[in-house]
């Protein structure tokens, strides 16, 4: 464990200094004084500590800065600058500043306090020394551990480990984890569209997808575009198709709304998909079903 290493490592932040050992320890991790590399025990988090030196003390503000954190697969790299937090729901891998979040995450619910319930919200039993309390890291209610006991992944809250939740959250979460195991690749990997940006008459071929940070849409051609998520007004997916309830329809295309840094209007943008390949067209067809999904996802956690 950290505590029984002998860094000299300092790291200070709001709260004074304090040894990087010490901190480790802190949130239940250890530092390797040759590699600088931190770890959480029996997690698959690895960060480095790249502003610390052996022998010298950290001088940078705020938690530790890290702009290479890995899962222990080495699979997924990521270049923006993360923290480990730790909060009463579990252990945290958040953006450095608010505003790089994934415009898909969640913020953490307020639990609902011990004091007021009295009961599990559930299945009403009544909470006593033997049947304990437990909140639901999705929703933040309070349940018995029968109707609170499953663990599942909840990335959208950046938890670095499957977190407790109840059973309605873990349908939810469920769901959201085939998002991210494959509509997010989809979106990632790109998909070629004709684009026609406001009002112009001329359309261009572009490859579509969104930045591995999650936060831009990456257009590339001719000409190199890049729309922050953050500024989409409306993502409407165009589709075509026979049946009323939307059976049989397939996506053809995409109208986007978004408002550039300090423009006044609304910029539209049209995407229509690929017709030049049967390939591009199944890829165009797939990428905008996933794009469809964000959207949903989008508009959740902004209305949060
Ligand atoms: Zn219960
Ligand atoms: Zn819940």
């Amino acid at each position: 464990m950290g505590g029984a290493l002998s860094l000299n490592w300092l790291r200070e932040d709001g709260r004074g200094r304090s040894y990087v050992s010490d901190w480790a320890a802190e949130i239940g991790g250890s530092v390797d004084r040759t590699t600088g590399l931190f770890s959480t025990v029996g997690r698959v988090v690895w960060l480095r500590l790249e502003n610390c030196q052996l022998g010298h003390p950290w001088t940078g503000r705020g938690a530790m800065s890290s702009s290479s954190v890995a899962t222990a697969g080495g699979a997924a790299l990521r270049r923006d600058g993360k923290k480990l937090v730790r909060s009463p729901s579990g252990l945290r891998m958040v953006p450095e500043h608010r505003a790089f979040g994934s415009p898909f995450g969640l913020e953490e619910p307020q639990w609902v306090p011990d004091k007021e319930c009295p009961r599990c919200m559930q299945c009403d039993i009544k909470f006593d020394f033997i049947t304990r309390k437990h909140h639901c890291r999705r929703c933040g209610k309070c349940f018995c551990d029968k109707c609170c006991s499953k663990k599942v992944p909840l990335p959208r809250m950046c938890f670095v480990d499957p977190v407790r939740q109840c059973a309605e959250c873990v349908l939810v979460s469920q769901k959201e984890m085939e998002f991210y195991d494959k509509q997010l690749k989809v979106l990632m990997n790109g998909a070629t569209f004709c684009v026609t940006i406001g009002t112009s008459e001329k359309s261009e071929l572009l490859v579509c997808r969104l930045s591995n940070n999650q936060r831009y849409l990456f257009l590339d051609g001719e000409i190199h575009y890049e729309i922050e998520i953050a500024q989409i007004s409306t993502v409407q997916i165009l589709t075509e198709g026979f049946t009323p309830g939307g059976g049989n329809t397939r996506a053809t295309g995409m109208l986007l709304q978004y408002k550039e840094p300090g423009a006044q209007d609304v910029t539209q943008m049209k995407f229509t998909a690929s017709e030049d390949s049967n390939s591009n067209k199944k890829q165009s067809t797939t990428w905008l079903a996933a794009m469809h999904k964000a959207a949903k996802l989008l508009y959740e956690s902004r209305d949060q």
